[in-house]
Order: structure tokens, then C-alpha cells, then sequence
């Protein structure tokens, strides 16, 4: 037993939660440790921490739950590490019992944010205070930094704030990446929304990457340069730094790695949720919908195989200014990804209508400069446009925005176009593009499928002309 009580609990040693507890440690705060035991095992994942990294250090392990929930300082702070899912539920289970009342439980793993909605519901009914964060930045992030996004009991957050923000990653201006997000599963939805960007991020990097190999024969060391010199400028962003570095990693046993890797990519599933739960609000993801769509295509690598041969590629070996493609490239990457993070923030908007959140989009924005995998210097931008006193009513209508967006759509669609011309798949840029030219249309062709719908299942339509306003249904047939 120890004679202090600790700062802060945290339950599940996995590579998050070891590092977090390192993170916490070397921030002043006294943590206690605990993980489940396996039954049979002689050294567990707790004493093997203790005894290795852990060495030395103001850390305390157990492996008995009662001990570890008695070491903790009231009002405790639990931070839970494990498994997104059941493993949750069952975790606050078997702590209730040993809990007080005004307790705080934070779930800092990647769990779905209407699980989150109910535990918080759970927890308070009971007496304690839950907070569902998301946590970005890996390995890395858990152990010198983290983008952190609490939600939750607003009440818990003074008790947390200290620790939290002391943990989180800062931005470049110095502010702590982590901040009050709302109630409920607000701050795992952002963290969601969060990957979902990265999802778009990845294609969109992935995309450039593929033009300047395909149209334009460049090599690895070559395009290293252009992605190092955009890093210099606007993109400037962790996910551009590290394709610096792939494009440039010499396998062991030569060449390049990029170039020995299978062109077929997994997924864990955040990104899907985005699209699920943008559709299920009524607003376009398309960007992040194509991203994800991608990559299940990506996986089917034999049928594309197959489908080559059958369709082989005109590609027109035509012979291209290369200063001015790289331009246009540029110009689809950055118009694409603000188009990207536009139809984000909308989702997030609409959430924070929809469930009462109040969130504010600025400060989640400068909650991602720092710590997480889409940490870039265009946050800040983004920030900036959410600040102001009259709110745009979509990214691309922020003033800095639309104005950028006009310098860059000439490139941007001529990218498109030529890479269809030449039959090289570019669907993000693309479908950024289509959504950039919907939203621009005061008109678009919805009173087709309005009459369609009528026609087939009398669904009414509304008239555009001075009866607007009101629905109709029109005998389209002429039959009785
Ligand atoms: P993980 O592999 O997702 O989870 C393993 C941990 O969960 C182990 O400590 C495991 O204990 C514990 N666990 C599993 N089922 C349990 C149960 N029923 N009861 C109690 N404990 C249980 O570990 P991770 O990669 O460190 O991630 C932790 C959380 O952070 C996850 O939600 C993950 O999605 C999220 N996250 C991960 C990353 C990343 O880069 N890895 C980044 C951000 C967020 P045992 O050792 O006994 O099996």
C-alpha cells in the first residue's frame, strides 16, 4: 500500500496506455496503473511495466481493481486505456462498486460516440461523472503529446482540465491541444470526424503522389522535393512531412520501400463511421465517403488486376510542362482539402444543431494544430474563419477561403481533366470538384428526381414559381 494517494488512475496497459502513464508521470502527476491479470501468467503486463519502463518512476501498479481504485485521491480520475467496445462496459461494471460519488471515469479509447452518450448517462445516474475523449496521435502523441478532446460531464471538466491539458500536445502559438468539447459523445464524435479528415487526407496526398509518378515519370527523390517544398508553405502539416520521409525510405535490400509495398490498404473502421453518421445526419461527406471507398477498392487487388487486362490503360505518353503540372497538382491538393474540411466542419455543425451541443468549431480546429495526425499550420486559417463575428455559413464562403479557392480552381480543374483524359484515376480531387461546382449552382437538376419521385410514389413536389411554398401531386399518367 502507499502512504499518498495518487493524482490519477489509469486502467489498461497497452501501447496508449503505457505511454500515457509515462506522459503523466514526467508532468509532475503521481499515477496509479492498472491492467487485467491472465490467469497463469508468472511476470503480468503490470509488473513487466513496473519493473521496465516504468522504473523508478512515481508510478504505482496493481493488479487488484479495489487497491487500485483505493490508491486514487477523491474525487478519482480513471482513465481508461482498453479495448473500444464491451471491454468498456464491462471495465465500469466491475468499478462501480468501488467508486464514490463525483468520481470521474475518462474513456480515452476510440469509441463510438453513442456508446458514449449512454455511458455518460449510466455513470451520472449513478452518481459519477463520465468523459469520453478521443486521443490522436498514436504511440507518439500518448507518450509526448496528444491532440485530446474531452466530452462529457461539463462538471468533471475543472477536475480534469490541469491534468489533461498538461498531457496534450501544444500548438505552435504554445495553447494545449485540448479543450472543453461539449456534452455527451460530442468528444468522440469529434474525434470521428477527426480521423475521417485523415481518411481524406491520406487520398488526397496519395492522389498527388500518383500524378506526378504516372503523368509526369517523376522518381521518388524527385517528388520527395516537391512534397518537401510544399511543406515549407500552406500544407505544411505532419501527413505531408511523413510522405517526405516514405518517399525517400531505401529498402534493406534496395530501391525503395514505397515502390515494394502492395497497393491494397485496411481500415479500422472510424472512417466509415464519419460517412455513416454524415448521412445518417443528412450532409455531405463526399470527400471522406471517396476516401473510404477507395481503399475498399484498393483491397479488391485481383479483380483490378483481372479488370486491367480487359481494359488496358490509354495513357497517351503525352508529354507535359512539368513546373506547370506540379502547380496544378498543388492547386487540386489544396483546393480538395479545404473542400475536405469544409464538408467536416459542416457534419460537425449539423451535430451540434441536431444533438444540443453547442460546439465551437474554431476551437475544436485549434484543438488539431498540434499532437494529432492532421496537425497543420492551415488550422489555424480554419480557426480564424470559425472566430469571427459574423460566422461564414460554410468554409468555402469565409472570406480567406473563397478567395483562395479562386486562385486555385483553374489548376484544380485542369488536373481533373487532364488525369481523365488519361485515364488515371483521381476521385478525391474529382469529387471535390463536383461538390465545389453543386455548391456553386443555384440551380441543379433535384426537380428531375422530385417529378420522379412524384411520378412513382406521390411524393410531391414543391413549385419554384409564386406557389412556392406549397407541395403538390400531379396526375402524371392522365389515368383516374
Ligand atoms: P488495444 O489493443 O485497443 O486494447 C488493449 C488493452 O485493452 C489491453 O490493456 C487489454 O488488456 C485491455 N482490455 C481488452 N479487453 C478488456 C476487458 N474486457 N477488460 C479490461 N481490459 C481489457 O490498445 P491500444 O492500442 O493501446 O488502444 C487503447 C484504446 O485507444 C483503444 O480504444 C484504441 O482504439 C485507442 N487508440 C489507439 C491508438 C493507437 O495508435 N494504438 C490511437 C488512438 C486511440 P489485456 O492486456 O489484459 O488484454
Amino acid at each position: 500500500s502507499i502512504q499518498n494517494k495518487t493524482d490519477i488512475g489509469l486502467i489498461g496497459l497497452a501501447v496508449m496506455g503505457e505511454n500515457l502513464a509515462l506522459n503523466l508521470e514526467s508532468r509532475g502527476w503521481h499515477v496509479s496503473v492498472y491492467n487485467r491479470t491472465v490467469p497463469g501468467v508468472e511476470e503480468g503486463v503490470v509488473e513487466r511495466f513496473i519493473n521496465g519502463r516504468a522504473k523508478g518512476l512515481n508510478i504505482e501498479g496493481f493488479t487488484d481493481l479495489a487497491d487500485f481504485v483505493n490508491s486514487i485521491a477523491l474525487p478519482r480520475k480513471i482513465m481508461m486505456m482498453v479495448r473500444a467496445g464491451s471491454a468498456v462496459d464491462e471495465l465500469m461494471e466491475q468499478l462501480f462498486p468501488y467508486l464514490s460519488p463525483g468520481d470521474i471515469l475518462i474513456d480515452g479509447g476510440n469509441s463510438n460516440f453513442e456508446d458514449t452518450n449512454r455511458r455518460v448517462a449510466v455513470a451520472e445516474s449513478k452518481g459519477f461523472l463520465f468523459i469520453g475523449s478521443g486521443v490522436s496521435g498514436g504511440e507518439e502523441g500518448a507518450l509526448n503529446g496528444a491532440s485530446i478532446m474531452p466530452g462529457g460531464s461539463v462538471a468533471a471538466w475543472q477536475e480534469v482540465k490541469p491534468i489533461l491539458q498538461s498531457i496534450a500536445a501544444k500548438a505552435p502559438d504554445g495553447t494545449p491541444c485540448c479543450d472543453w468539447v461539449g456534452p455527451a459523445g460530442s468528444g468522440h464524435f469529434v474525434k470521428m470526424i477527426h480521423n475521417g479528415i485523415e481518411y481524406g487526407d491520406m487520398q488526397l496526398i496519395a492522389e498527388a503522389y500518383w500524378v506526378m509518378k504516372r503523368l509526369l515519370d517523376l522518381d521518388n527523390e524527385e517528388m520527395a522535393d516537391i512534397f518537401a517544398h510544399w511543406n515549407e508553405g500552406k500544407l505544411r502539416s505532419y501527413l505531408i512531412e511523413i510522405t517526405t520521409n516514405i518517399l525517400r525510405h531505401k529498402d534493406k535490400a534496395g530501391g525503395y520501400l514505397l515502390d515494394k509495398i502492395l497497393d491494397s490498404s485496411g481500415q479500422k473502421g472510424t472512417g466509415k463511421w464519419s460517412v455513416i453518421n454524415a448521412m445518417e445526419l443528412n450532409m455531405p461527406l463526399g470527400l471522406i465517403a471517396t476516401a473510404v471507398f477507395e481503399r475498399s477498392l484498393s483491397a479488391q487487388k485481383d479483380l483490378r488486376e483481372l479488370a486491367s487486362r480487359q481494359f488496358p490503360n490509354k495513357h497517351t505518353q503525352a508529354v507535359y510542362n512539368k513546373p506547370e503540372l506540379v502547380k496544378e497538382i498543388y492547386a487540386a491538393l489544396y483546393a480538395s482539402k479545404l473542400v475536405s474540411y469544409a464538408q467536416g466542419f459542416a457534419v460537425l455543425q449539423k451535430a451540434s444543431d441536431s444533438f444540443g451541443w453547442n460546439l465551437d468549431l474554431s476551437s475544436i480546429a485549434r484543438m488539431w494544430r498540434g499532437g494529432c495526425i492532421i496537425r497543420s499550420i492551415f488550422l489555424n486559417d480554419i480557426a480564424a474563419a470559425f472566430e469571427t463575428e459574423d460566422k461564414p455559413k460554410h468554409l468555402l464562403l469565409a472570406p480567406y477561403f473563397r478567395d483562395e479557392i479562386k486562385g486555385l480552381l483553374p489548376g484544380w480543374k485542369g488536373l481533373v481533366e487532364q488525369a481523365m483524359r488519361e485515364e488515371l484515376p483521381v476521385p478525391a480531387f474529382s469529387s471535390a470538384l463536383n461538390y465545389f461546382y453543386s455548391l456553386v449552382s443555384a440551380d441543379l437538376p433535384a426537380n428531375m428526381i422530385q417529378a420522379q419521385r412524384d411520378y412513382f410514389g406521390a411524393h410531391t413536389f414543391e413549385r419554384k414559381d409564386e406557389l412556392r411554398g406549397q407541395f403538390f401531386h400531379e396526375n402524371w399518367t392522365g389515368h383516374g
